[in-house]
């Protein structure tokens, strides 16, 4: 099939990019590794325990005739984030788009909530995008580019019972994207967040069928939102945002506005 005018001015944006994508392996970042390496980008994907997964993803990408890497390392632990910094660096020589993806939920009420489940939640889904995103920060600011999306939630948003820990993290990459938004401009680095609705992955495949039910409901679309739907928004901010910065898109369906 023929390639389209605006196919080959986006393939041309990516090619010379450099991404980081966290949790890559699975789901969501999985989706936007895939899509960000069609248009031409070189993709580093890390993961902390799926292996074969990540092979998998690496594999599709390879058939893309994209340059992939995957690897390993907790985003909870900032000695482990510096050796996946440390790397990519060593692979590639850039990093120009930081995709901080990687998430987990421990969800219990907040009568029951435990400090470990506390913890594990903001240290993984929120401490992470600090300790990695001051490791790949300086780089792109030397060369004056950078794109950085954190994958946020419509529960950092919204609230969601059961999830206060998961709902302060994500709330909380909402805050951190607008103040460095600003801190970054300058140096034409933009920050933005991506907030999905429920989307169907292994995240969502865990709620008990009855609950999704209940869930499905309430979205206006009638239906959960696909990875790719959310890899799409990030493509966007990445190919085609230059001026948009210190924003969260919503994709969820029409389920909080
Ligand atoms: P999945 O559970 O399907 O995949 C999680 C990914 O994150 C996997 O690649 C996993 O790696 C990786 N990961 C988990 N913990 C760590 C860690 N400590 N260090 C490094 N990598 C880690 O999640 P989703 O795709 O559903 O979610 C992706 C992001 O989107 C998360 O931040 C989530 O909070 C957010 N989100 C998801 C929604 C949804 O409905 N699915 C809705 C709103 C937001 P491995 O394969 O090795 O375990």
């Amino acid at each position: 099939m023929a390639i389209s005018v605006n196919e080959l001015a986006t393939h041309k944006i990516l090619q010379d990019r450099v991404v980081l994508v966290t949790g890559g392996s699975r789901g969501i970042g999985a989706e936007i590794a895939k899509e960000l390496a069609a248009q031409g980008a070189t993709v580093a994907i890390n993961y902390v325990s799926n292996a074969d997964r990540a092979q998998e993803v690496v594999r599709e990408i390879e058939s893309y005739n994209a340059k992939v890497t995957a690897v390993q390392g907790d985003v909870a632990n900032p000695e482990a984030m510096k050796k996946v910094y440390e790397e990519v660096m060593e692979t590639y020589g850039k990093i120009d788009i930081l995709i901080n993806n990687a998430g987990i939920t421990r969800d219990a009420k907040f009568v029951n909530m435990t400090e470990e489940q506390w913890n594990q939640v903001i240290t993984t889904n929120m401490n992470s995008i600090f300790h990695l995103t001051k490791l790949v920060l300086p780089n792109m600011i030397e060369q004056n580019y950078g794109r950085i999306v954190n994958i946020s939630s419509i529960i950092g948003q919204a609230g969601g019972f059961g999830q206060t820990n998961y709902s302060a993290a994500k709330a909380g990459m909402i805050g951190f994207t607008k103040s460095l938004a600003l801190e970054v401009a300058r140096y034409n680095i933009t920050v933005n967040c991506v907030c999905p609705g429920y989307t169907f992955t292994d995240m969502v495949a865990a709620v008990p069928e009855k609950v999704q039910e209940k869930i499905i409901a309430k979205i206006p679309l009638g239906r959960f939102g696909t990875p790719k739907e959310v890899a799409k928004a990030v493509r966007f901010l990445v190919v085609d945002g230059d001026y948009i910065t210190g924003q969260s898109i919503n994709v969820n369906g029409g389920m909080y506005m």
